[in-house]
């Protein structure tokens, strides 16, 4: 598989076609950005932090029956993935409140819920992902009815599976974002990563934030915490 072109340069990810055309290279950069692009920085050895977490997970959801785009991971900031169509929803699926939930209901963080929370933002950096509903999807053909049921089943399932395994790391999974795509063919399958950035982790034992808030909110050490989920991933 040789890297040919770049397609695309995102805020924290670079996209290559191959010589393959049904087959994309994702790169990782440590830039990071948060607050709606307001806030811009980087966080050294997050991209390679982030690779290697995503593909991490994304084999152990195709373990369980998740189907992604996974291909190969490379190097410590490159992996080959299978190329999609992404779907412009950002599916967030939640477990304790938190960020937006927190701020948009007026509640404390850390309220443990009996079920997973699930909403859609539509994906479009202009109008700054407004959050939307199933009928708001619909109306804007962004998916199909059939396609909403298979990416909330999806995300239900990645959230038991991912829920549970942090959880033998001491960690504590408070709520993440994924995305999905479509194959040539049609297929929805998870895509873009699953990592710091995208998802808040709580040590389980002190509350600790293992995650990009610690970017966002001014925290400091930022790097520390990327490099504890690693480990506490891959060991020492
Ligand atoms: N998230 C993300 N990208 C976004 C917005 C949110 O990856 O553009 C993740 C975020 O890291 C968190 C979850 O989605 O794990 C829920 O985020 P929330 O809606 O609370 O928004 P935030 O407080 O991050 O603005």
């Amino acid at each position: 598989m040789k890297k040919t072109e770049q397609l695309y340069e995102g805020k924290a990810k670079k996209v290559y076609a191959t010589d393959d055309d049904s087959i994309v290279i994702v790169s990782y950069k440590d830039d990071a950005t948060a607050l709606d692009g307001l806030k811009k920085g980087t966080i050294a050895g997050k991209g390679a932090v982030n690779n290697r977490m995503s593909n991490y997970l994304m084999r152990l959801l195709e373990k369980e029956g998740v189907k992604t785009h996974y291909v190969q991971e490379l190097n410590d900031r490159e992996t080959a993935v299978k190329k999609v169509k992404i779907i412009p929803l950002e599916v967030i699926v939640r477990n304790v409140s938190a960020g937006s939930f927190a701020k948009r209901y007026g509640v404390e963080e850390g309220i443990i819920f009996d079920e997973p929370t699930f909403e859609f933002s539509y994906k479009n950096d202009e109008l700054h992902d407004p959050l939307l509903n199933e009928s708001h999807a619909l109306a804007l053909k962004l998916a199909t009815k059939e396609e909403i049921a298979t990416i909330k089943a999806m995300a239900l399932k990645v959230n038991e599976v991912l829920k549970a395994y942090f959880l033998t790391l001491g960690v504590k999974l408070i709520d993440f974002k994924l995305e999905f795509g479509r194959l040539a063919d049609g297929t929805v399958v998870l895509a873009d990563e699953i990592s710091p950035d995208t998802c808040r982790f709580w040590d389980a034992k002190t509350g600790e934030k293992l995650d990009k808030d610690r970017f966002r909110r001014d925290m400091g050490g930022v790097e520390e915490a990327y490099n504890e989920m690693m480990r506490r991933v891959f060991g020492n």
